[in-house]
């Protein structure tokens, strides 16, 4: 039995979600706080994250790898997040800072990247996957062979920025009708423009009583979903596209509504309908912790991300 721990954090908005695994993926402990804002506060609550986790765990286990997953643009070889618009950060050196203080090897990856990773790890299906994160914004990632696939400048995966209503409404990117203006959380809390905490929901719900706006913005978010799984099947042949993110907490509701669009999107085209693209999807549970444990895989040989690990394959 391995004594290694390898820890995984998934730095949020609103909170820093913490997992401890052990070799064989089984979770030795867990935690969650809330996220502070601003560069500093993010490296203390992600040091408290670590600490809070190892007083967790069973006597004569060590941690060997800290993995960071956190919104932005993130630079992985080089540790360093940028533009991390929720957390009140430009730019910051996380993966040396972590180490520096725990003296232990951390790694940072984008959020989604990360989740795509874990959601691959815990199907435990070796099949090319991807993971459709629909959120504020809709972005995806793509695991082949265990190993997040970044494409030759890291864009592969982000499918909310593909055009498919040239007409539709601008996006925050510049263009119209992106997938992302049908789906996204944000563009729908927009064009629904009745404020709320829960605007996705509330505009189910307005759905459900026969509003007429709510039932178009109900179809545009189908739309916009198929569009986005059949982007990742065309472009990429993945097996699964799992779906999670925020909106992934109202599964039970738009699942069902994905699936028949993809169904009457197949109607006409024996091309489409050969693909099978409503059963090729899967709705992700609430608060299933994909990020943290992607993240904690960061470091490990499986996902192709420590080079000491690397080495040893090579050479053995
Ligand atoms: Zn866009």
């Amino acid at each position: 039995v391995s004594a290694a721990v390898r820890i995984g954090l998934d730095v949020g908005g609103t909170k820093i979600a913490g997992i401890a695994l052990d070799a064989d993926g089984v979770a030795l402990g867990n935690m969650r706080i809330p996220t502070g804002w601003g560069g500093t506060a993010v490296i203390d609550g992600i040091l408290h994250a670590v600490s809070a986790l190892q007083a967790q765990l069973p006597a004569g286990r060590s941690v060997i790898s800290i993995g960071v997953g956190i919104p932005g643009l993130v630079d992985a070889e080089h540790g360093r997040v940028l533009h991390a618009v929720n957390l009140g950060v430009e730019e910051l050196d996380v993966a040396t800072r972590v180490h520096e203080t725990t003296g232990i090897p951390s790694q940072v990856e984008n959020d989604v990247k990360a989740a795509a990773l874990g959601a691959a790890a815990l199907r435990g299906d070796t099949r090319p996957m991807a993971y459709l994160n629909l959120g504020t914004g809709v972005t995806a990632g793509i695991v082949i062979d265990g190993r997040i696939w970044r494409g030759a400048r890291g864009t592969a995966g982000e499918v909310g920025h593909l055009v498919v209503d040239p007409l539709g409404r601008v996006c925050g990117c510049g263009q119209r009708g992106c997938i992302e203006t049908l789906c996204g959380g944000g563009a729908l809390a927009r064009a629904w423009g009745r404020g709320g905490d829960l605007p996705v929901k509330d505009i189910l719900d307005a759905a459900d009583a026969g509003d007429a706006t709510a039932s178009a913005l109900r179809l545009d978010l189908q739309r916009g979903a198929a569009a986005a799984v059949r982007a990742l099947v065309l472009a990429a042949d993945v097996e699964t596209v799992v779906i999670g993110g925020g909106l992934s907490a109202l599964a039970d509701r738009i699942g069902p509504g994905i699936r028949a669009t993809l169904q009457e999107e197949a109607a006409a085209s024996p091309f489409l309908r050969s693909l099978r693209l409503d059963e090729r999807i899967e709705m992700l549970p609430a608060d299933s912790p994909v990020a943290a444990t992607g993240a904690a895989l960061l470091g490990s040989a499986s996902a192709g991300t420590d080079v000491r690990d690397k080495e040893i394959v090579t050479h053995g």
